[in-house]
């Protein structure tokens, strides 16, 4: 077989047309009056979406599984059974005030190349598998990519099980009223942490890096770390009209400098670090009284490890420090560590596009997505297709179909290369 010829055979048969059907059909579930769409994991028109991609994999000879994580596996077999799958694919769950791309085409993509390897007539010698990751927005149910992170064994599965959502149903429950539903279209379940070969995941940037570089599509080089802190700014309240300056500890002067001293210790030349600082609460809070505390949140971020360890660091020397006579208590919230994504993955979807003719910048994701967890358990890359004014998380996100046509060119020849292999 020759495995480039086959490649771009597969990437010609995606088809825009039927790429924009899809992306309009999927809209229609928890479609929203502005235009956007409203699909929480595992709600109604969750389900319901699901019901609808089954029958789409189906029709294409693909068999429909879901793990216990929630997670659901549509898969056309491979000429070798024992084979580990290549993968693909996103999640169509969907924030409240959510678009119709962010996960959605990521989805649809994996679908419209399940469909151009029929039309391309070509028989992967690997199973290839579309995954829709379950709760990946963390709205419903927190924190976000929960069902990846199952599978992936970076969460315990009774832990998320019991995860409940404002109304009170636990993650396990909502599971379980998801494979009720869909039952009769499910094989026997999906074993969680099941070896897979390789996967790309296919997304909108949500970002303004392709569309200032003018490119249709990128390779992601990987997914920046996270660390959140809280930190606690403690002095005294008092008087507001009758505290000279020499006897205050006021809170809030503390806070302001040390927030000020902070954010200068973040800035890089090249404008990598994100350094955020997204609330401020001040007590008690009144008009006319000192404040007493302050608590404050810092979001970091950086693509390397090294480099958001030893930034950490200088924050915490920063907050060892008395400022305007209060003390500051620093707590780590979270840690997410970088991934970044093997050279052999990255190297194989720059190849490809340039047997495409398509230029395809290298970049960072700054968002977090499913597969930061599943860069963990297997081989793992990225596709990002640009997104119009880098809006997301927004009824108004938009991508242009040409983009995502391009993009889902490359999904197409990436993981013909791999399931071939
Ligand atoms: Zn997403």
């Amino acid at each position: 077989v020759d495995v480039i010829a086959s490649s771009l055979r597969v990437a010609e048969q995606v088809s825009g047309e039927r790429l924009d059907a899809a992306l309009r059909h999927l809209a229609g579930f928890g479609a929203r009056s502005d235009g956007g769409v409203a699909r929480l994991a595992l709600g109604a028109e969750h389900v319901a979406a699901r019901r609808w991609l089954i029958g789409e994999a189906s029709a294409l000879g693909a068999d429909a599984r879901m793990d216990a994580a929630g997670n659901l596996f549509l898969t056309l077999p491979g000429s070798d059974p024992t084979l580990a799958p290549v993968v693909t694919g996103s999640h169509v769950d969907s924030q409240p005030t959510g678009g119709r791309y962010d996960g959605a085409l990521g989805v649809l993509s994996g679908l419209e190349v399940l469909r151009a390897v029929r039309e391309a007539g070509v028989q992967p010698r690997r199973a290839l598998t579309l995954v829709d990751w379950s709760n990946e927005e963390g709205v419903r149910f927190a924190p976000g990519t929960m069902g990846s992170a199952v599978y992936c064994g970076v969460r315990g599965l009774d832990e998320t099980r019991a995860v409940r959502d404002p109304d009170g149903i636990d993650y396990g429950s909502a599971v379980d009223a998801c494979r009720d539903a869909l039952g009769d279209l499910l094989g026997a379940p999906y074993p969680l942490g099941a070896p897979l070969h390789a996967f790309i995941e296919l997304h909108i940037e949500q970002g303004p890096v392709l569309e200032a570089a003018g490119a249709a599509i990128g390779v992601v080089n990987g997914i920046q770390g996270v660390r959140w802190f809280e930190i606690g700014v403690h002095g005294r309240s008092s008087h507001a009209g009758t505290t000279p300056r020499a006897a205050r500890r006021d809170a809030v002067e503390a806070a302001c400098a040390l927030a000020v001293a902070l954010r200068a210790e973040t800035i890089d030349e090249a404008d990598v670090t994100r350094f955020t600082i997204g609330r401020f609460l001040v007590s008690p809070g009144a008009v006319n009284t000192i404040a007493e505390e302050v608590r404050f949140t810092v979001d970091l971020r950086h693509p390397d490890a090294g480099t958001l360890a030893a930034i950490g660091a200088r924050l915490e020397r920063l907050c060892a420090r008395t400022w305007a006579g209060c003390t500051v208590r620093l707590t780590e919230l979270s840690a997410s560590a970088p991934a970044v994504f093997p050279a052999a993955m990255t190297a194989l979807l720059d190849q490809a596009a340039g047997e495409l003719g398509m230029h395809a910048p290298r970049l960072v994701s700054g968002a977090f997505h499913d597969a930061l967890h599943v860069a963990r358990h297997c081989d793992t890359g990225m596709v990002f297709v640009r997104s119009n004014e880098g809006l997301s998380h927004h009824p108004a996100e938009f991508t242009a179909l040409d983009d995502a046509v391009a993009g889902t060119r490359l999904l197409a020849a990436g993981l013909t290369r791999l399931c071939l292999r």
